[in-house]
């Protein structure tokens, strides 16, 4: 199963690839995660995209579609995979079809989970990360353990720096502007199946499985 989640920031496009990667057996791929891990490391690729992430902006193209291009021509990949925050553009979205016509393969399904404005915002000021392995919590959904650190891998939970209110109006602009457009892309392909983001996350869960 080949799947792209679209959705604006902070609808739970990360919180269901970690399930569906689970329930389907495939690789779970954060554009967003690797970049962080990036600078957590504090690689050339991570320190390059640090300025653009903590301000809410995109990384440029073609550091993005190098870093997917990559990741898919790994073996890991060859029986499927879920692509999370990535295309966020129609450029990009061009240069995935690209990929994947070199690989021999293609989508299954481009998956938007849509909730509104209200509920993203809410979900993205409560939400709080593992600095170890990526785990999501949430302060009121999910909370983590009081004494910060995660159940999963004891690394330390913190809030995101791009989870800051300056930063979250800026990408929620950044997703109208650009990203938005790619979900008529996949319009356009006939791939597209839409989900109701607002429920409980185990519906939204089986919502998409029952859709695929
Ligand atoms: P995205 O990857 O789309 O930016 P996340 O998966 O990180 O979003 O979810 C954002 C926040 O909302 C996290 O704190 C997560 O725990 C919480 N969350 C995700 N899905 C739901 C849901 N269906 N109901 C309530 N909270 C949710
Ligand atoms: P996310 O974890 O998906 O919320 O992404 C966090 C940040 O990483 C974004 O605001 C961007 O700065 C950067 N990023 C993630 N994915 C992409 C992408 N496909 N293209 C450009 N920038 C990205």
């Amino acid at each position: 199963m080949r799947l792209v989640l679209l959705g604006p920031p902070g609808v739970g496009k990360g919180t269901q690839a970690v399930r569906l990667s689970k329930r389907l057996g495939v690789p779970h791929i954060s554009t967003g995660d690797m970049f962080r891990e990036a600078l957590a490391k504090k690689t050339a690729l991570g320190l390059s995209a640090k300025e653009y992430i903590d301000s809410g902006k995109l990384v440029p193209d073609d550091i993005t579609i190098g870093l997917v291009r990559d990741r898919l021509e790994n073996p890991d990949c060859a029986g499927g995979f879920i692509l999370d925050g990535f295309p966020r553009d129609v450029a990009q979205a061009e240069a995935l079809e690209k990929i994947l016509e070199i690989l021999g393969v293609s989508l299954d399904a481009a998956i938007y989970i849509g909730a509104g404005s209200r509920i993203v915002v809410k979900r993205i000021a409560g939400r709080r990360v593992c600095e170890g392995c990526g785990a999501t919590y949430h302060i009121s959904f999910n909370p983590p353990p009081e004494d910060g650190k995660c159940p999963k891998c004891g690394g330390r939970i913190y809030q995101r720096v791009d989870d800051r209110q300056e930063a979250v109006r800026e990408r929620l602009k950044v997703y109208k502007a650009l990203t938005e457009p790619v979900v008529d892309y996949y319009k356009g392909l006939g791939i597209l199946k839409v989900v109701n983001g607002e429920e409980d996350a185990n519906e939204v869960l089986e919502a998409i499985i029952s859709m695929i």
